[in-house]
Order: structure tokens, then C-alpha cells, then sequence
């Protein structure tokens, strides 16, 4: 029986209180027939994970003295500039721009950047979306690298070949918050001269030869989207290192203007929109981050258990970490299933058996490159007129990415971030619901 509360859970029951439901704390064992739950036997997880957000009278009181204020906005108030300093100095960068997504912290600095019509822009097929859309809301055409299935991550040796004249920026993915292999992309960019912007929406945290990600290029990004390791409904950051470059940045999402004021003439800004980060948000911001380092040594410890348990299993792959990666954000706990370890079980049935056992899993991202809306791009009439019918052909068939095809449709399994906020049993658990379903595949097969 478990008898102590530690802080975590304290917190965690705290905002399931919060949360208006009512929940006593099962702590089973799994001492059962041994049976998969997708055959009758009992879950090898019987109690629900951490919930996600985590909150408690901090995040109350937090927007409670926003609303008190009155000072709602950032041109009003100081909390979101307050923000912007504690998390430069969080992740070790001399400057951090809050903004109202990590969309919006991409799309401003390729804006800053001047990222336009006839550009290019390098990045990775196994992303979200976001990345995708920033280039072509600009204009500017996506030349997709393929994945290093190992990693999961771009393929750093694949991407010299994809720059070409017209490539304009570097923008790989620390995809599930895990650093891309950022030594090889540093000399790229150095050796091509040109801007490395980190994506790093998904890793807060995450390190590489002990700096935090998003202090390496030009600049990082960062998402405070509600599933992200830091968290706040919709939001994001920018980080840099380069003044000039934050202040371009900041005139850019503040309607091409400077300063705290908005001017009511015309003509006085650059290139801009409102992108703005509110005082609301901010304040979110600084209470949850009380608690973003422990929770993120909880990630990074909890996951390096579980992958070493999932090592021991055949037909299970964690994905693998660069050598300079220090400490992992694990956003996403990605691994590939190998059916031939599993007597041919598909990754599909494997999934739902996982599923089964209380354990939620999905295959992840599928691929982009092939997607309708992305294809589509080649006979979108704007990109036909800046490019041109035998460009917009070339770029379609550029867009061949084997590996990637091969561990989106047959490899890929993730976990959420949330999983590894618990303790070590719990990762106990999923390695044994694994097992289980490996020891009983054949009959799962024949359902
Ligand atoms: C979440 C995410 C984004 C976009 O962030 P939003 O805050 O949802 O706009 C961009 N890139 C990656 C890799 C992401 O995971």
C-alpha cells in the first residue's frame, strides 16, 4: 500500500480537485492470469495517468492579480516582459520574446527574417503541421528532409543536399523533444552561411552538451500550447542571442513598431502584425514554470528507465538520442515496433492491445509529403505563378522520403509527456503490458 503522499501527488490531486472530479488513488498490482486485457485478462495499468495541466492556488492567484490589475495586456502591464526575463535565464539565452503561439513565434521570425516569395526553406517531413505552414503562408516553398528512422529526428546528412540558391533558412525540429544532432547542423549553417532557426516547440528543457536547445541558431521557438511541457492554453516564445535580431522580432509581431506604445498614425512602422502574448498568459506562464524543472528531470528520468526496460524487449526500438544530448524533454516518448519481434502482429493491433491496457498510444505523425493538402501545393496558383509549372513538379518529386514512409506506416509508436510524470512503477507497467502482449501475440493476431 502506498502510504505517503510526496509533493507531486499532492500537486496532482490538487488539480484533480481543482478539475471538479473526485477521484480516490487505486494502487493495484497486476497479479493476474497474466492474460493481455484485449483478451479478458486484467489491465496492466489499472489507474489513470497524471493529469495534464498540473495547477493549484498559484495559477489561481496568478490570474486573479492580472484580472485585479487591470493591466490586461503587455502594453499595459510588465508581467509578460517579467516572463521573457526568467525564461532567457532558464534556458541560458541573453534574450526571449513572448508571443501568442509557437506558430506565431515561427511565423515572426521568418518574418523578421524576410522569409518571402522565390525562398526556400529546409526542414523536416516528420513535424507538425505548424512548421509547414509558416513557409507557405510566406510564400516561401518547404523542401522536405527526410527522417533518420533511428532518431526520428531530420537527417542531418541529408540536408547539404536539399540547399540549393534560393534556400533562405535552416529549420529543423527538436521533434518530440529531442535535440536533432545540432553539431552537424551548426556546421551547415556555417559552412552555407546560412540562418539556423531551431523548432523547438516541443523541447523545453531539453539539452545539448549541457545548454539548453533553442540557444544554439539565430533563434529557437517555443509553443505554450496546452499539450506542451510548459503550458499555457494558446502561446509561445522566441529565444535569441542576438539583440538586433529579438528587436526585429519584436517590431514584427507588434505591428512593425517599437516600444510599448502603439502609434495611432501611419507609416511610422516596418513589416508587422499582433502577435502579442497577453499579461493573462504571462502570469500562467511564470506559476507553471515553479514547477517545469522538477517535472522536467521527472521526464528525463522516468524515460531513460522505461528505455532502458523497452531495450531489453525485441521488436522494440526507443528512439535513439545523439550523442550530445544531455537531458531529453520527451514532449513525445517515441519508439518504432518491429513486428517481426512480435510474430508478424501488425502495429495496428499492437496499438489497440496497448490500448487495451491502459496505456495510450498512438502511431504519431503520418506523412506529409503525401498529404492532399500539402501536394496540393504544386497546383496552387500563387506558388505556380512565383515558381513556375516545372519547379512546382520538381518540388513534388523532390519530395520522396523513404525512410520516413517506412516509419510512419509500418515503425512508429509515441507516448505523451504526461505518461512519464508518474513513478517508476508505472513505467514498470508499461514495459510489462509489452510483454504481455509479446508473449500472447499470436492469439491477439487471430482476433
Ligand atoms: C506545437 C508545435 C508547433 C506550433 O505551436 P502552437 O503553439 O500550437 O502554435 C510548431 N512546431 C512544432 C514541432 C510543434 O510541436
Amino acid at each position: 500500500m502506498k502510504t505517503k503522499y510526496n509533493r507531486r501527488d499532492f500537486i496532482s490531486a490538487a488539480a484533480i480537485a481543482g478539475g471538479g472530479i473526485a477521484v480516490g488513488a487505486p494502487y493495484f498490482s497486476f497479479a493476474d492470469d497474466g492474460k493481455p486485457a484485449i483478451l479478458g485478462g486484467s489491465k496492466a495499468k489499472a489507474d489513470s495517468f497524471t493529469n495534464w495541466p498540473l495547477f493549484n492556488e498559484t495559477e489561481e492567484r496568478a490570474l486573479i492579480d492580472v484580472l485585479k490589475s487591470g493591466k490586461w495586456g503587455r502594453l499595459n502591464g510588465k508581467v509578460v516582459a517579467g516572463f521573457e526575463g526568467e525564461y532567457a535565464k532558464l534556458l541560458g539565452v541573453n534574450h526571449s520574446l513572448g508571443v501568442s503561439s509557437g506558430t506565431s513565434a515561427l511565423y515572426t521570425i521568418l518574418g523578421a527574417l524576410d522569409v518571402g516569395p522565390g525562398d526556400e526553406v529546409i526542414m523536416p517531413v516528420y513535424t507538425f503541421i505548424a512548421t509547414y505552414n509558416v513557409a507557405v503562408l510566406n510564400y516561401a516553398l518547404p523542401i522536405f528532409v527526410d527522417t533518420d528512422i533511428e532518431s526520428f529526428q531530420i537527417d542531418s546528412t541529408k540536408v547539404e543536399s536539399a540547399i540549393g540558391p534560393q534556400t533562405k533558412v535552416l529549420m529543423p525540429v527538436h521533434i518530440g523533444g529531442s535535440p536533432f544532432n545540432i553539431d552537424h547542423f551548426l556546421q551547415i549553417a556555417d559552412k552555407h552561411n546560412l540562418p539556423l532557426i531551431e523548432d523547438a516547440c516541443q523541447a523545453h528543457m531539453a539539452e545539448w552538451k549541457g545548454k539548453k536547445v533553442g540557444s544554439f541558431g539565430l533563434a529557437g521557438a517555443f509553443s505554450f500550447q496546452s499539450s506542451k511541457n510548459l503550458n499555457c492554453a494558446e502561446g509561445g516564445a522566441i529565444t535569441s542571442n542576438n539583440a538586433d535580431f529579438i528587436k526585429t522580432c519584436y517590431n514584427f509581431h507588434n505591428q512593425g513598431q517599437g516600444g510599448t506604445t502603439t502609434s495611432f498614425g501611419t507609416g511610422t512602422g516596418t513589416r508587422g502584425t499582433n502577435l502579442r502574448l497577453t499579461e493573462f498568459q504571462g502570469n500562467i506562464l511564470l506559476a507553471q514554470m515553479t514547477r517545469l524543472r522538477e517535472q522536467a528531470a521527472t521526464r528525463d528520468r522516468n524515460a531513460r528507465y522505461l528505455t532502458s526496460l523497452l531495450n531489453e524487449i525485441e521488436g522494440i526500438e526507443p528512439a535513439k538520442l545523439y550523442e550530445g544530448t544531455t537531458a531529453g524533454a520527451y514532449h513525445l516518448y517515441m519508439f518504432r515496433y518491429l513486428k517481426e519481434g512480435f510474430g508478424g502482429l501488425s502495429r495496428d493491433k499492437f496499438i489497440k492491445a496497448l490500448q487495451a491496457e491502459g496505456i495510450p498510444c498512438s502511431q504519431g505523425y503520418g506523412q506529409m509529403n503525401k498529404d492532399e493538402y500539402v501536394t496540393g501545393l504544386a497546383k496552387n496558383k500563387h506558388y505556380l505563378k512565383i515558381y513556375g509549372e516545372k519547379r512546382m513538379q520538381e518540388w513534388l518529386e523532390q519530395n520522396e522520403c523513404p525512410q520516413n514512409d517506412k516509419l510512419t506506416s509500418e515503425q512508429s509508436v509515441w507516448f505523451l509527456q504526461y505518461m512519464l510524470l508518474g513513478n517508476q512503477s508505472d513505467m514498470d507497467k508499461i514495459a510489462a503490458a509489452i510483454k504481455k502482449i509479446k508473449k500472447y501475440a499470436k492469439q491477439i493476431n487471430s482476433l
